[in-house]
């Protein structure tokens, strides 16, 4: 068996499939590095909005991209520019703007970049849209990571809900129908499921018994 050290997990799927839990969780367990993207374009789109950049503006937003710091810490925080931005990141403004940055050409090129440099360090479980297709496309395991979109979004209402942020399911679901139509549709790195990614439904399914799942899928591969 291969070293941990080595290993390449690609999770990616629609907003609220429950993606970035398990991934954290998985990455814990296996005793590897997680790596949330999805966190990466919200920084974009975050500072943008601190910033007074206008979200639509694609020259002064790819410009703010080139020369963005953006790390992680151990206790999983998210640090631009040396500031932790962890609190700002699932703003509904974010969330709206996040997928109008995401398909600007400029800010994935920088971005995929900064996502292929971690995964050069070490094992990584890496979590977004386009990991197996594009960062990542000779993962060892790629999973496709679903569930049904009421679900889905009922999940995230409850996560903004616990958050104190009051809005109602319906917005919910239509800001993730529009997040996830942007998403699909881009030209660049669309959300797709690789040919090679293991399609996994998560609906109905507890958030251990999906971990459980991807665990046997990882056992599995590198057995
Ligand atoms: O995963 P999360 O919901 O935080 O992602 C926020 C947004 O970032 C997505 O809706 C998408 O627009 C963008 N994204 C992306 N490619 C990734 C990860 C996220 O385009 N690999």
């Amino acid at each position: 068996m291969r070293g941990n050290g080595r290993w390449q997990i690609a999770i990616d799927g629609p907003a609220g499939a429950g993606k970035s839990t398990v991934a954290k969780e998985v990455a814990k367990r296996l005793g590897i590095l997680y790596l949330d993207t999805g966190a990466m374009y919200r920084t974009i789109a975050y500072k943008a909005l601190q910033e007074g950049v206008p979200i639509g503006d694609e020259a002064a937003v790819s410009a703010l991209a080139e020369d963005i710091r953006i790390e992680f810490s151990a206790d999983e925080r998210v640090w631009c520019d040396g500031l932790d931005v962890t609190e700002g990141l699932r703003t509904p403004e974010v969330s709206k703007g996040v997928s109008v940055v995401a398909a600007y050409p400029a800010v994935r090129r920088r971005l995929v970049e900064l996502q292929r440099a971690e995964a050069r360090r070490g094992g990584v479980v890496m979590d977004g849209r386009d990991i197996g297709t594009h960062v990542l496309p000779h993962a060892d395991l790629k999973i496709f990571l679903t569930a049904d979109p009421l679900e889905r979004a009922r999940r995230r209402w409850l996560e903004l809900q616990r958050s104190g942020k009051n809005l109602t399911l319906e917005e919910v679901a239509q800001d993730m129908a529009e997040r996830d139509r942007r998403d699909t549709q881009r030209e660049m790195a669309p959300l797709e499921e690789a040919k090679d990614a293991i399609l996994l439904d998560t609906t109905g399914l507890s958030v251990e018994t999906i971990i459980e799942r991807v665990i046997a899928m990882v056992r599995e591969e590198y057995r």
